[in-house]
């Protein structure tokens, strides 16, 4: 009994206590306002479950936005409200509050008129405020009261209402001290209230005031209204047009004009409905009540004291529900809820123990990071699969499961689902206690279609703790087995491919250069008594430029793959071969004992080769260009590729033999080749070069009538270097286009000063029309130097034709218009096709020397010439014979009929000073003879 007895008290000690604590916490709640918004929460709600109907005593004239746009104008016309008022005055209304702001005159005819309506009607009502006075302004409160015309007739009544903290409108008010006096508000003016005009009450949102009776002033003022609608009725006007800004935010309604609000008033008011606050005492006090009873009594089970209070929660709610349906009461009872809600916390806290709730924690805690690590293993971008020690898998991602094409690997025997390399791994693993550190190995798995794929894995080792059955001996571990793999197939196609490129040419499958190089090195990479003689074989197709240049790039790659073809299926097993660059090919192969059967092998291939192709039915003609280099095993790879590269260079240039074979002479001559081109740029510039001129005879009277320009270089130290040796190479540089420019304006400069007006011919060479711009050249030169066109002669050769691509004509026609004239220099040794002569606008034709041997006597040459002699007369040109150097040919050509010369006969080249002295000689020894 006395332990009954103490029980009880410690049960009731320790309930107080917790009482007190929860009051404690909801006390602070309710300070930083949590109750309040809850309380506002509560009655809201309970305003919408129990909507009860208007009285329909009141009638709202609604200056709505259908008002606004038909009368067009704002403020309204006094006039407008007079006529209002009258009509409704004459309708019956019985009490007429305009929530209007009268507190300022209009016209005084309207303000009149307006004044003298309130008068007859008598019953009118107008709106009263107070305005918070500006910011700048004096400090109190401005008072918006009618004018005194209106005053006079009729009662001021407040139209303000208060807001609460949730900016929103829960009260209004029974009337308001202003300027000394008590005015009355609307509402309780409509609503007839009779006590004193001061306080607020709170509104009963519970009225459906949204079925208030509404009817717009235009109609009204239209007589669209019914004039019964008003007969004893309270009617207020007031605006609604969103342009008014009488709007407020309101609960259950959510916004609701002024004059809405003052008729909710009202409609309280008359429906004795005015709310008072009451029983959040009671609530709380009940809620304790509860609370007590339930600690004292032997309720057992933190799930049923939980819902015992949760039920006491929704019956004190239903309880205030009804107190507020039946009586104009409102119950605050988010105190009493929030007492419940942290005394069921208390309980659960208290019967769970605060170890179980932590525990409940961290097992939520536990499983939600179980399941984000198990996505992470799933989705990861590894294919992971554990195997235990029996060699079953305990876990496989998804992507194991993509890997080894098998939907359910968990559960199953490693052996029968994964490739056996991977399982024994996992095993040897974990055999051994003491694993080595991890390296991944690569493994190659067949796929169903044949295909294969490369599997990189690692095998990895982990303790699991399995929790301790025997206590003494602690906790056992397992090892398992994790197997990551990742397909690198992908990665290593790619890294082969990239092997590939590194050695082979992609499009002909060829050797690229290094990877020849690196041939070339094995083979000479032997003791030298074993190496064996070798040839090396470069070869190009020099016309690959011109077949790109018409057919496209694609054709030049077919046809590289063609030639490759044939290499590889004629002449492979003898010769390794390459593809060096985009238009040299390579092969070394043993020598044939000497450079001879070198050569004779090499036509072999030519003939291989030489062949049309056929490409996408395009018939191709190859022009092939081949140079070697024999060697007896003692040249390196960068020797055999350069001598083999010099002689290629050399056939390229001199298009006599299609092959050639290296010879020391030809290092010589490039070395040459090399020092000039770097030299000539110089040349210029130190003032090597001069220009000497060769005169230009009649052969018939011994008269010179002009000089061809020859341009001369002595270099400082090399010494004179002839025209034929580094034309050639300013052609191929490009350089010719300046050289030229440079040469046509000093012969230019200096023929001006010669005695008399002589043809100066000057040699163009066929680079000058292809690049750079000839015409403007030649047009600079002839105004820099003012030297006449019609006195300039072009010598071009037959090279010039090669080149289709350059619009040689409209050039040529430019320049003779400018009034310069054509020779066709070398005449017989080019491309020769009579049919140019005639193509192009030619004044003159030079016979190369080669066809002035010493005695004129050939058949075939005099015949030739005959030919020419008779060209050029049918087409009004001349002809001049080249290399002229004893009086014999000079007369057996005259004889032939060919009437102008040039050769040492007549003179050599010659200075300008020295050229004007054998002008003014002859034209003395002319006179001399006449
Ligand atoms: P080319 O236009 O055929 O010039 C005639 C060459 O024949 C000159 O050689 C000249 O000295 C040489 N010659 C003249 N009469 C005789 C003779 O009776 N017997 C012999 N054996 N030779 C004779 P050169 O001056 O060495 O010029 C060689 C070539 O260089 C020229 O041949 C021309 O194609 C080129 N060349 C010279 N100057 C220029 C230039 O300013 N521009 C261009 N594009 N080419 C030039
Ligand atoms: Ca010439
Ligand atoms: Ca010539």
């Amino acid at each position: 009994m006395r332990t009954g007895q103490a029980n009880y008290a410690r049960r009731f000690l320790s309930a107080s206590l917790i009482a007190a604590l929860v009051i404690a916490i909801v006390a602070i709640l309710t300070l930083v306002g949590v109750t309040g918004a809850l309380d506002r929460f509560f009655w809201e709600t309970r305003f919408g479950f129990d909507q009860r109907p208007v009285s329909g005593n009141f009638v709202l004239v609604d200056i709505d936005a259908k008002s606004l746009d038909e009368l067009g104008v704002w403020p309204l016309p006094r006039r407008l409200y007079a006529e209002l008022t009258s009509q409704l005055a004459g309708s019956g209304a019985q009490e007429i509050v305009y929530d209007v702001d009268f507190s300022s005159a209009s016209n005084a005819e309207d303000d009149d008129l307006f004044a003298a309506s309130l008068e007859r009607a008598g019953n009118v009502s107008l709106a009263i405020f107070q305005q918070q006075a500006s910011a700048e302004g004096a400090s109190g409160e401005i008072i918006n009261q009618p004018i005194d015309k209106f005053m006079k007739a009729a009662w001021p009544v407040v139209v303000m209402v208060p807001m609460e903290t949730d900016s929103r409108i829960w009260r209004s008010l029974y009337g308001l001290e202003i300027g000394g006096s008590s005015e009355i508000s609307a509402s309780a003016l409509l609503g007839e209230h009779n006590g004193e005009a001061r306080g607020a009450f709170w509104l009963d949102y519970g009225i459906a005031i949204n079925e208030l009776q509404r009817v717009s002033l235009v109609d009204v003022l239209n007589g669209n209204a019914k004039p019964e609608l008003f007969d004893g009725k309270k009617v207020i006007i007031g605006a609604s047009a969103l342009e008014l800004r009488d709007l407020f935010s309101v609960p259950v309604f959510g916004i609701l004009p002024g004059s809405m609000i003052q008729v909710l008033g009202a409609e309280t008011l008359v429906q004795n409905r005015a709310l008072t606050i009451e029983g959040e005492t009671h609530a709380v006090m009940a809620a304790l009540v509860i609370f007590f009873l339930l600690m004292m009594t032997k309720v057992e089970g933190w799930a049923v004291k939980t819902a015992i209070l949760a039920l006491s929660a929704l019956t004190i709610e239903m309880l205030a529900f009804l107190v507020q349906k039946n009586a104009p009461v409102l119950v605050p009872t988010a105190s009493s809820h929030l007492v419940l809600l942290c005394l069921a916390a208390s309980v659960v806290i208290r019967e769970l123990g605060f170890q179980k709730l932590l525990s409940r924690i961290a097992t939520i805690s536990r499983r939600n990071s179980e399941r984000m690590l198990g996505i992470v293993f799933d989705d990861s971008f590894d294919a992971i699969v554990i195997l235990r020690q029996d060699g079953y898998i305990s876990a496989a991602s998804k992507m194991a499961r993509t890997l080894f094409s098998n939907k359910d690997l968990v559960g199953k025997s490693g052996r029968s689902v994964l490739p056996s390399e991977l399982v024994d791994g996992a095993l040897d693993v974990l055999a051994s206690a003491s694993h080595p550190h991890a390296t991944p190995a690569i493994l190659v798995v067949h796929q169903q279609d044949g295909s294969q794929r490369f599997i990189e894995y690692v095998v990895t080792r982990s303790e699991m703790i399995a929790a301790g059955r025997n206590q003494k001996r602690g906790d056992e571990t397992q090892a398992l087995a994790c197997v990551t793999c990742r397909d690198v197939t992908e990665e290593r196609e790619a890294a082969h491919r990239l092997e590939y490129l590194a050695r082979f040419d992609p499009i002909t499958s060829l050797l690229n250069r290094n990877g020849f190089e690196d041939e070339l090195f094995r083979l000479t990479d032997t003791p030298h008594q074993h190496r064996l003689n070798q040839c090396l074989v470069q070869f190009t197709v020099s016309n690959l430029d011109q077949i790109i240049a018409s057919l496209g790039f694609s054709y030049g790659d077919q046809l590289r793959k063609a030639i490759a073809t044939r290499l590889k299926h004629h002449v492979a097993e003898e010769t390794i071969w390459a593809a060096i660059t985009a238009d040299v090919f390579a092969g070394v192969f043993t020598s044939k004992q000497d450079e001879d059967r070198d050569l004779q092998f090499i036509e072999s291939i030519q003939q291989v080769i030489c062949d049309d192709y056929t490409i996408n039915g395009a018939r191709i003609s190859v022009q092939l260009k081949f140079g070697f280099v024999h060697s007896d095993g003692s040249l390196s790879p960068e020797d055999l590729l350069r001598s083999s590269g010099n002689a290629l260079a050399k056939v390229r240039r001199d298009a006599r033999s299609p092959i050639v074979a290296f010879h020391p002479d030809l290092e010589v001559a490039l070395e040459r080749r090399r020092e000039l081109e770097s030299e000539l740029f110089k040349a210029i510039a130190r003032d090597e070069l001069h220009i000497a001129h060769q005169p230009l005879v009649n052969m018939n009277d011994q008269s010179i009538f002009g000089a061809e320009a020859l341009l001369r270089w002595d270099h400082r130290r090399l010494g004179r270097i002839s025209p034929a040796e580094f034309i050639p190479i300013a052609e191929e540089n490009g350089y010719i286009v300046e050289l030229g420019a440079w040469a046509m304006n000093r012969a230019m400069k200096e023929a001006v000063s010669w005695p008399l007006p002589l043809k100066l011919s000057v040699n163009l060479s066929a680079v000058q029309f292809s690049r750079g711009n000839l015409v403007a050249t030649v047009v600079e030169a002839l105004e820099r130097t003012r030297f006449p066109a019609e006195r300039l002669d072009l010598e071009v050769t037959e090279s010039l034709f090669i080149d289709e691509s350059i619009d040689l004509l409209f050039i040529m026609e430019e320049l003779r218009a400018l009034g310069c004239s054509f020779s066709l220099d070398d005449f017989g040794t080019g491309y020769s096709s009579l049919g140019y002569i005639t193509k192009y606008p030619f004044s003159k034709i030079k016979l190369d020397q080669s066809f002035v041997p010493e005695t004129i006597s050939r058949k075939q040459d005099i015949a030739l010439i005959e030919a020419v002699c008779h060209i050029t007369d049918g087409h009004d040109m001349s002809i001049l014979v080249e290399g002229i150097e004893s009086q014999q040919q000079a007369e057996k050509l005259t004889e032939l009929g060919c009437q102008f010369g040039q050769g040492y006969l007549f003179g050599r080249p010659m200075s300008t000073s020295d050229f004007s002295l054998l002008l003014l000689k002859s034209e003395l020894d002319a006179r001399r003879r006449a």
